[in-house]
């Protein structure tokens, strides 16, 4: 049988979400993805799915990444073995500086395609499963105190979450940590509340605020200077109050084994995107693990297919201490596969069927479709 590609088809779908979400640089009413289906010539076909928490994260968008697919990638990839990943990869990685964003869309519909070919599903490929499960953090971003804790006593009690993530950084940055240690006061002895201020405090907020966050209880605070700054992150690791992670800051695997060398994280936040593909994370992972630093489950806000994926690299991880915040599927307001990653008991499970585990629903797919594209 004829296992090279035949053909790579992309489109961008828009999903409405459930409420507003309020990062540090935008407010959402609605995410954008892009769909890659890569089909071999029998017929076999992987989706992969690239989507950004919007183009101020890292300067990728959905409309980049279709661009960079349909006009660089598809040549590359049309008539190769999809099984030769190795050389897939390396040659992306040749013919296109960055794009991370783009780079893991298609190496994740590569993977369901591999998976699919050899009947297994893909945790089998990047090593097999440490844990079947990952404990979910649900995300604050009401932007009020108030509707912040009650949000997420309203969690616990219906959806069993335990812990919580506060979205910061749209006002200023002592304000910010005023709200943080106000909400997580109001939920101290219940549950724990991390907070990423994506990169937008200063190292004298982040300093004189770190001793009033550590009596609050947060539990963790994420990016909270600009990516750049690692020195910065490093003085707030060695105060060794609360437990500094590194998200923007940790994309590469060269990124993360500077921060490992200057100890300037406790914990990565891993995500599959903007690390170039599941293969990077558990790369990333294995250097964390040498230095003895924590992993958290990142998410870029994907759908039930990107979580699926992001599920398949985690689950394989044994130093994920800090748990996930696949959240996506449950805070959009609908999916496109016939039947989304299954949540029970504030944790995610990992799909068992071959390749990614989730098939699309075409009339789902067709309803989100962006007309002009
Ligand atoms: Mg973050």
């Amino acid at each position: 049988m004829d296992k090279t590609i035949r053909s790579i088809k992309t489109e961008i779908l828009d999903i409405p979400i459930k409420r507003p979400h309020q990062f540090s640089a935008e407010k959402m009413y609605a995410k954008s993805f892009v769909i890659v289906r890569i089909e071999t010539a029998e017929g076999l076909m992987g989706i992969g799915e690239g989507t950004t928490p919007g183009i101020w994260w890292s300067g990728e968008s959905v409309e980049t990444m279709q661009a960079v697919i349909e006009a660089h990638f598809k040549p590359l990839l049309l008539n190769q073995d999809p099984r030769n990943m190795g050389k897939i990869l390396a040659l992306m990685d040749r013919q296109v500086q960055r794009n991370q964003f783009a780079k893991a869309t298609v190496e994740m519909a590569l993977y369901d395609l591999i998976g699919k070919i050899n009947e297994v599903p893909v945790h089998q490929l990047l090593g097999g499963l440490y844990q079947e499960s990952i404990p979910v953090r649900w995300a604050l971003a009401t932007g009020d105190v108030e509707e912040d804790a009650a949000e997420a006593k309203e969690k616990m009690e219906t959806e069993s979450y335990v812990n919580f993530k506060i979205k910061a950084g749209n006002i200023s940055p002592a304000q910010d940590a005023k709200r943080t240690a106000d909400v997580a006061y109001l939920l101290r002895g219940h549950s724990t509340v991390g907070v990423d201020p994506n990169g937008s405090w200063d190292i004298l907020t982040a300093t004189r605020w770190m001793d009033r966050l550590n009596e609050a209880g947060v539990d963790f605070l994420e990016q909270p200077l600009p990516y750049w700054d690692i020195d910065g992150l490093a003085r707030l690791t060695a105060m060794s109050k609360v437990p500094v992670m590194a998200d923007e800051s940790a994309s590469t695997l060269q990124e993360v084994m500077q921060l490992a060398k200057k100890k300037a994280a406790d914990i990565i936040s891993l995500k599959i995107h903007k690390s170039g593909g599941m293969k990077n994370v558990v790369k990333i992972a294995g250097i964390a693990e040498a230095a003895g630093i924590s992993c958290f489950g990142g998410t870029s806000l994907e759908s039930s297919i990107g979580t699926a994926a992001c599920l398949h690299a985690y689950c394989t991880i044994p130093n994920l201490d800090y748990g996930s915040e696949l959240f996506g599927p449950v805070w959009l307001a609908d999916d496109i596969v016939k039947e989304p990653v299954k949540y029970e008991n504030g944790r995610i499970f990992v799909p068992k069927k071959p390749g990614l585990g989730v098939e699309l629903d075409d009339e789902k797919v067709s309803r989100y479709r962006r007309k002009n594209t």
